[in-house]
Protein backbone atom coordinates (compact mmCIF):
# COMPACT_ATOMS: atom_id res chain seq x y z
CA UNK A 1 0.00 0.00 0.00
CA UNK A 2 1.09 3.84 -0.82
CA UNK A 3 1.68 5.72 2.25
CA UNK A 4 -1.00 8.19 0.67
CA UNK A 5 -3.57 4.90 0.70
CA UNK A 6 -2.57 4.60 4.19
CA UNK A 7 -3.24 8.34 5.20
CA UNK A 8 -6.73 8.09 3.18
CA UNK A 9 -7.95 5.13 4.83
CA UNK A 10 -6.93 6.46 8.26
CA UNK A 11 -8.72 9.36 7.55
CA UNK A 12 -11.58 8.08 6.37
CA UNK A 13 -11.45 5.44 9.57
CA UNK A 14 -11.50 8.54 11.60
CA UNK A 15 -14.44 10.25 9.91
CA UNK A 16 -16.20 7.08 10.51
CA UNK A 17 -15.80 7.33 14.30
CA UNK A 18 -18.21 10.16 14.03
CA UNK A 19 -20.52 8.42 11.85
CA UNK A 20 -20.98 5.60 14.60
CA UNK A 21 -21.23 7.89 17.18
CA UNK A 22 -18.33 6.61 19.00
CA UNK A 23 -16.70 10.02 19.64
CA UNK A 24 -17.93 13.35 21.34
CA UNK A 25 -15.77 16.12 20.60
CA UNK A 26 -12.43 15.56 19.67
CA UNK A 27 -11.85 12.30 22.12
CA UNK A 28 -10.72 9.94 20.17
CA UNK A 29 -8.24 8.25 17.49
CA UNK A 30 -7.70 6.02 14.64
CA UNK A 31 -4.37 4.76 13.42
CA UNK A 32 -2.96 2.29 10.89
CA UNK A 33 0.30 0.81 9.91
CA UNK A 34 2.87 -0.24 6.84
CA UNK A 35 4.71 -2.60 8.08
CA UNK A 36 6.89 -2.98 5.47
CA UNK A 37 8.00 0.54 5.54
CA UNK A 38 7.70 0.85 9.47
CA UNK A 39 5.45 3.97 9.86
CA UNK A 40 2.27 3.98 10.72
CA UNK A 41 -0.20 6.67 10.25
CA UNK A 42 -2.52 8.60 13.21
CA UNK A 43 -4.99 11.57 13.72
CA UNK A 44 -3.30 14.78 14.34
CA UNK A 45 -3.75 15.52 17.97
CA UNK A 46 -7.20 18.11 18.74
CA UNK A 47 -7.91 18.38 15.05
CA UNK A 48 -12.06 18.13 14.18
CA UNK A 49 -13.01 15.04 11.96
CA UNK A 50 -14.86 16.87 9.69
CA UNK A 51 -12.14 19.07 8.89
CA UNK A 52 -9.87 16.11 8.76
CA UNK A 53 -8.15 15.49 5.26
CA UNK A 54 -5.56 12.98 4.50
CA UNK A 55 -2.79 15.37 3.99
CA UNK A 56 -3.22 16.24 7.94
CA UNK A 57 -2.51 12.77 8.82
CA UNK A 58 0.99 12.09 10.81
CA UNK A 59 3.69 9.43 9.72
CA UNK A 60 5.28 8.39 12.88
CA UNK A 61 8.38 5.74 12.78
CA UNK A 62 8.34 2.94 15.16
CA UNK A 63 10.76 4.87 17.65
CA UNK A 64 7.85 6.85 17.78
CA UNK A 65 8.97 9.95 15.77
CA UNK A 66 7.11 11.88 13.27
CA UNK A 67 8.63 11.05 9.99
CA UNK A 68 6.25 12.90 7.81
CA UNK A 69 3.07 15.32 9.07
CA UNK A 70 2.81 19.15 9.61
CA UNK A 71 0.76 18.58 12.72
CA UNK A 72 1.20 17.19 16.07
CA UNK A 73 -0.18 13.34 16.18
CA UNK A 74 -2.46 12.36 18.44
CA UNK A 75 -1.70 12.64 22.70
CA UNK A 76 -2.06 9.11 22.55
CA UNK A 77 0.52 7.63 19.88
CA UNK A 78 2.47 6.44 22.23
CA UNK A 79 0.34 3.80 23.29
CA UNK A 80 -0.31 3.30 19.56
CA UNK A 81 3.25 2.40 19.31
CA UNK A 82 3.12 0.10 21.90
CA UNK A 83 0.76 -2.21 20.63
CA UNK A 84 2.48 -2.25 17.28
CA UNK A 85 5.14 -3.52 19.01
CA UNK A 86 3.67 -5.96 20.90
CA UNK A 87 1.09 -7.47 18.43
CA UNK A 88 2.66 -8.18 15.70
CA UNK A 89 -0.41 -9.37 13.98
CA UNK A 90 -2.46 -5.88 14.00
CA UNK A 91 -2.48 -3.45 11.50
CA UNK A 92 -5.07 -0.73 13.11
CA UNK A 93 -5.68 0.99 16.48
CA UNK A 94 -9.05 2.95 17.68
CA UNK A 95 -9.12 4.28 20.95
CA UNK A 96 -13.16 6.12 21.75
CA UNK A 97 -14.91 7.44 25.04
CA UNK A 98 -17.29 5.54 23.50
CA UNK A 99 -20.02 5.88 26.42
CA UNK A 100 -20.55 2.26 27.44
CA UNK A 101 -17.43 0.83 26.91
CA UNK A 102 -15.88 3.45 28.81
CA UNK A 103 -18.13 3.24 32.16
CA UNK A 104 -17.52 -0.15 32.14
CA UNK A 105 -13.59 0.97 31.85
CA UNK A 106 -14.06 3.70 34.59
CA UNK A 107 -15.93 1.32 37.00
CA UNK A 108 -13.44 -1.15 36.39
CA UNK A 109 -15.18 -4.23 35.30
CA UNK A 110 -14.35 -5.90 32.44
CA UNK A 111 -17.03 -7.17 29.79
CA UNK A 112 -17.85 -11.20 30.38
CA UNK A 113 -19.56 -12.39 26.97
CA UNK A 114 -23.18 -12.80 27.65
CA UNK A 115 -24.59 -13.64 24.51
CA UNK A 116 -24.01 -14.44 21.22
CA UNK A 117 -23.62 -10.69 19.95
CA UNK A 118 -20.52 -11.29 21.82
CA UNK A 119 -19.30 -14.34 20.68
CA UNK A 120 -19.68 -13.15 17.40
CA UNK A 121 -16.92 -10.36 17.90
CA UNK A 122 -14.95 -11.04 20.93
CA UNK A 123 -13.60 -14.93 21.53
CA UNK A 124 -14.74 -14.08 25.53
CA UNK A 125 -14.30 -11.51 28.25
CA UNK A 126 -13.00 -8.12 27.19
CA UNK A 127 -10.39 -7.83 30.11
CA UNK A 128 -9.64 -4.49 32.06
CA UNK A 129 -6.23 -3.16 32.71
CA UNK A 130 -4.88 -2.70 36.25
CA UNK A 131 -4.41 1.23 36.96
CA UNK A 132 -1.35 2.83 36.65
CA UNK A 133 1.42 3.76 39.40
CA UNK A 134 2.28 7.02 39.97
CA UNK A 135 5.46 6.14 38.79
CA UNK A 136 4.60 4.80 35.47
CA UNK A 137 2.29 7.76 34.99
CA UNK A 138 5.12 10.12 35.86
CA UNK A 139 7.79 8.01 33.16
CA UNK A 140 5.80 7.65 30.56
CA UNK A 141 1.56 7.89 30.95
CA UNK A 142 0.76 6.82 27.39
CA UNK A 143 3.71 4.01 26.73
CA UNK A 144 2.55 2.50 29.85
CA UNK A 145 -1.44 2.71 29.63
CA UNK A 146 0.18 0.15 26.38
CA UNK A 147 2.46 -1.74 28.37
CA UNK A 148 -0.49 -1.84 30.87
CA UNK A 149 -2.72 -3.41 28.32
CA UNK A 150 0.10 -5.85 26.61
CA UNK A 151 0.89 -6.92 30.37
CA UNK A 152 -3.10 -7.76 30.41
CA UNK A 153 -2.51 -10.06 27.69
CA UNK A 154 0.40 -11.87 28.88
CA UNK A 155 -0.44 -12.40 32.14
CA UNK A 156 -0.56 -15.92 33.31
CA UNK A 157 -1.80 -18.46 33.39
CA UNK A 158 -4.35 -17.57 31.30
CA UNK A 159 -2.67 -15.26 28.35
CA UNK A 160 -5.35 -14.26 25.80
CA UNK A 161 -4.54 -13.51 22.33
CA UNK A 162 -5.25 -10.21 20.60
CA UNK A 163 -5.97 -11.76 17.63
CA UNK A 164 -9.29 -13.10 18.71
CA UNK A 165 -10.19 -10.44 21.56
CA UNK A 166 -9.52 -7.31 19.75
CA UNK A 167 -10.38 -4.88 22.69
CA UNK A 168 -9.63 -3.71 26.22
CA UNK A 169 -10.76 -1.65 28.74
CA UNK A 170 -8.18 0.46 29.76
CA UNK A 171 -9.06 1.16 33.74
CA UNK A 172 -10.19 4.48 34.63
CA UNK A 173 -9.75 5.59 30.97
CA UNK A 174 -11.74 4.01 27.96
CA UNK A 175 -11.55 1.24 25.77
CA UNK A 176 -8.72 0.51 22.50
CA UNK A 177 -9.40 -1.97 19.78
CA UNK A 178 -7.34 -3.47 17.02
CA UNK A 179 -7.77 -5.01 13.94
CA UNK A 180 -6.01 -6.30 10.42
CA UNK A 181 -6.00 -2.40 9.31
CA UNK A 182 -7.73 1.06 10.34
CA UNK A 183 -11.25 0.33 9.22
CA UNK A 184 -11.56 -3.32 11.02
CA UNK A 185 -10.37 -1.56 14.21
CA UNK A 186 -13.06 0.63 14.33
CA UNK A 187 -15.47 -2.01 13.55
CA UNK A 188 -14.32 -4.07 16.18
CA UNK A 189 -14.91 -0.79 18.41
CA UNK A 190 -18.71 -0.43 17.34
CA UNK A 191 -19.15 -4.12 18.28
CA UNK A 192 -17.64 -3.11 21.70
CA UNK A 193 -19.75 -0.45 22.62
CA UNK A 194 -22.71 -2.18 21.01
CA UNK A 195 -21.46 -5.07 23.49
CA UNK A 196 -21.31 -3.08 26.03
CA UNK A 197 -24.73 -1.77 26.31
CA UNK A 198 -26.39 -4.87 26.13
CA UNK A 199 -24.03 -6.27 28.98
CA UNK A 200 -25.02 -3.18 30.98
CA UNK A 201 -28.92 -3.34 30.14
CA UNK A 202 -28.77 -6.82 30.18
CA UNK A 203 -27.27 -6.58 33.90
CA UNK A 204 -30.34 -3.91 35.02
CA UNK A 205 -32.79 -7.12 34.56
CA UNK A 206 -33.56 -9.15 38.02
CA UNK A 207 -32.16 -12.80 37.24
CA UNK A 208 -34.83 -15.37 36.92
CA UNK A 209 -37.97 -15.47 34.64
CA UNK A 210 -39.49 -12.18 32.96
CA UNK A 211 -42.39 -11.22 35.72
CA UNK A 212 -45.28 -11.14 33.34
CA UNK A 213 -48.24 -8.81 33.82
CA UNK A 214 -50.84 -9.71 36.41
CA UNK A 215 -53.68 -11.25 34.63
CA UNK A 216 -56.23 -8.64 35.90
CA UNK A 217 -54.71 -5.73 34.76
CA UNK A 218 -53.46 -7.07 31.47
CA UNK A 219 -57.60 -7.62 30.94
CA UNK A 220 -58.31 -4.44 32.02
CA UNK A 221 -56.39 -2.44 29.88
CA UNK A 222 -56.92 -4.23 27.11
CA UNK A 223 -60.83 -4.57 27.65
CA UNK A 224 -60.87 -0.21 28.39
CA UNK A 225 -59.46 -0.29 24.72
CA UNK A 226 -61.05 -3.22 23.02
CA UNK A 227 -63.93 -4.42 25.09
CA UNK A 228 -67.40 -4.28 24.64
CA UNK A 229 -67.59 -1.56 27.02
CA UNK A 230 -64.35 0.32 26.14
CA UNK A 231 -64.00 3.67 26.99
CA UNK A 232 -60.56 4.60 26.36
CA UNK A 233 -60.27 7.82 23.76
CA UNK A 234 -62.94 10.13 23.15
CA UNK A 235 -66.35 9.72 22.23
CA UNK A 236 -67.61 12.74 21.55
CA UNK A 237 -65.60 15.10 19.59
CA UNK A 238 -66.19 18.23 20.66
CA UNK A 239 -66.75 20.30 17.15
CA UNK A 240 -66.85 17.65 14.95
ZN1 LIG B 1 -8.50 8.54 25.90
Amino acid sequence: MMLEDLRCAVAEANRALVEHQLVTLTWGNVSGIDRDKGLFAIKPSGVPYDRLSPGDIVLVDMEGRVADGALKPSSDTPTHLRLYQRFGDIGGVTHTHSAYATALSQARVELPCLGTTHADHFMGTVPCTRQLTPDEVDAGYEIATGDAIVERFQRAPDPLDPTRIPAVLVAGHAPFTWGKDASESVTNSVALEACARMAILSGLLPPGEPRALEPHILKKHHDRKHGPGAYYGQTHRPGL
